[in-house]
C-alpha cells in the first residue's frame, strides 16, 4: 500500500488496515517520511481534518521503544476534548503494539487518578499545558527523557494564553529532542516558538 511505502512499519500497517485507510491524506504523505528519519524538526502547517493526528501519530509510534516505560513522547493540543481525542487516536493507531501505554493528562479531572496512570509507565503522554506544568511542577511527571515532542494546534495553544506554560513544560525537557509543530495559521507568535524552540525545522504546508 502507498502507507507502506512511506516507510510504516507492519505493526502499523495492520492497525492501518483495520482503521480502513487506503491512501494517506496530503499532510500524511508529506509529513510521515521526514518525521520517521532521526532528528528531524518540523513545522506543519495543516487545518483540523486534514489527517494530522496520524501525520505524527504514526512515526512517533514507530520510534518510541514499548519495552520501556520511559515517556519518550510528549504530545500538547489546547483542549481536554482534543486531547481526549488523539489519545484514542494514539491507542488505536498502536492497538497491536504490546505494551504501548498512552496517558491522557488534562484539567478538570481527578489528578491522582492522572499520576496513578503515569506511574504504571507511559511511554506516550498527550496533555493539556495547564495540567502537564502542574504535575511537571509537584514531581508527578519526569520529560527528562523525551525523544519527541509535538506542538498540536500552536496558533490555538497560543491564542488561549498557554505560551508561559508551554515555555515551563519545555523548560523540563531535554535540548535534543526533536519538536513537530502543527498550526493552522502562521501568525508571529507561532514563528516566535519556532524558533525558539526548534532547529532549522523543515517546513510542510497542506
Ligand atoms: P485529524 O485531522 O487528525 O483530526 O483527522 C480527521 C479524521 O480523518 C479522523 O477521524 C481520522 O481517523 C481520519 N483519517 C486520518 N487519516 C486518514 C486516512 N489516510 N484515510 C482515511 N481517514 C483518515
Amino acid at each position: 500500500t502507498k502507507f507502506k511505502s512511506l516507510g510504516l512499519n507492519d505493526t502499523l500497517l495492520q492497525a492501518i488496515t483495520d482503521l480502513g485507510f487506503e491512501t494517506p491524506s496530503e499532510v500524511q504523505d508529506k509529513a510521515i517520511p521526514i518525521l520517521l528519519k532521526d532528528d528531524v524538526d518540523l513545522v506543519a502547517l495543516a487545518q483540523t481534518g486534514t489527517g494530522k493526528t496520524a501525520a505524527f501519530g504514526f512515526p512517533m509510534l514507530q520510534k518510541i521503544d514499548v519495552a520501556s516505560r520511559t515517556t519518550q513522547g510528549l504530545i500538547l493540543s489546547p483542549t481536554r476534548e482534543l486531547c481526549m481525542q488523539i489519545t484514542n487516536e494514539m491507542k488505536n493507531y498502536g492497538k497491536y503494539m504490546k505494551g504501548l501505554n498512552v496517558v491522557a493528562i488534562y484539567g478538570g479531572a481527578s489528578i491522582t487518578d492522572q499520576a496513578r496512570a503515569i506511574k504504571k509507565g507511559a511511554q506516550v503522554i498527550v496533555a493539556t499545558p495547564g495540567r502537564m506544568k502542574d504535575m511537571i511542577s509537584r514531581n508527578m511527571i519526569d520529560i527528562s527523557k523525551i525523544e519527541y515532542c509535538v506542538l498540536d494546534e500552536a496558533d490555538e495553544m497560543l491564542n488561549m494564553g498557554f505560551y508561559e506554560d508551554i515555555t515551563e513544560i519545555l523548560s523540563y525537557s531535554p535540548n535534543d529532542k526533536s519538536t513537530w509543530l502543527f498550526s493552522a495559521t502562521m501568525p508571529r507568535e507561532v514563528a516566535t516558538i519556532a524558533k525558539k524552540f526548534m532547529n532549522n525545522p523543515i517546513e510542510v504546508t497542506v
